[in-house]
């Protein structure tokens, strides 16, 4: 477990190095950027770890892993979704996640703003895009249906939209991918979407260059993924 743990603090001090050399390269304060730091297939034991040295947002991709492990941390600590929403997990997603970052189907709006009216809650919201929308097992909407999409969001009032998700195709080139979406919101002006969720293990300094308030970073801090239970 020792070993464990200095092999966590070693990679956390790593991403804290390149995230802040990332921004200072882009001429960006270190405050803009909020690593998520994704716990995905580790044990609720990484995840202390981390939060024993700081960390305090913690990304998943799926609802039973995600409940059972923030049930475990500090209530300060902050949950981002960031996996396929499945109509179903719906409730029990807002019973532990503070931050849905894979938004991208109207009925799944329609049903979070339902059941949080219910609850008097309200959450926040990223809405995922895709520059391969054909694949749609991988989630995302295309760039071009974004301003029609916001607009079905508008009387969906328990839905606070903050910005937008992507993953980028593994065949495009990061920096372009990343402009291309970044360029792209802007252009819209849409005073409610700030928030640009972009970056992963592999490709975190180009979406820090590329304007990044959020990188979600797994591997790069906990090593590859263990094979899932
Ligand atoms: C797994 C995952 C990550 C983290 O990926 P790493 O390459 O391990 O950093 C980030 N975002 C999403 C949506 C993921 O599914």
């Amino acid at each position: 477990m020792n070993e464990r743990r200095i092999e966590i603090e070693s990679n956390l001090l790593d991403v804290e190095n390149r995230i802040k050399s990332a921004a200072e390269s882009a001429g960006r304060n270190r405050d803009e950027i909020t690593l998520v730091a994704v716990t995905k297939y580790f044990p609720v034991s990484d995840a202390l770890i981390l939060y024993e040295n700081g960390v305090r947002n913690f990304g998943e991709n799926r609802d039973d892993e995600g409940s059972q492990k923030s049930n475990q941390l500090r209530a300060d600590a902050i949950w981002h979704f960031q996996g396929q929403i499945q109509g179903r997990k719906i409730p029990s997603i807002i019973s532990w996640a503070d931050q849905i970052h894979s938004l991208d189907s109207l009925d799944h709006a329609l049903k979070f703003n339902r059941i949080l009216q219910a609850a008097g809650e309200s959450r926040r919201f990223m809405i995922q895009l895709s520059l391969e929308p054909s694949r749609e097992d991988r989630g995302g909407i295309a760039l071009h249906d974004l301003p029609k999409f916001l607009d079905s969001l508008l009387p969906l009032t328990q839905l606070e939209i903050r910005g937008v998700m992507a993953v980028l195709p593994i065949e495009i080139e990061p920096s372009a991918g990343f402009a291309e979406i970044v360029s792209y919101v802007k252009s819209l002006s849409h005073p409610h979407l700030q928030e640009y969720s972009l970056g992963m293990s592999n490709d975190f300094e180009d979406a820090i260059c590329a304007g990044a308030t959020h990188i979600r970073v797994g591997s790069s801090i906990l090593g590859s993924r263990p094979a899932l239970a």
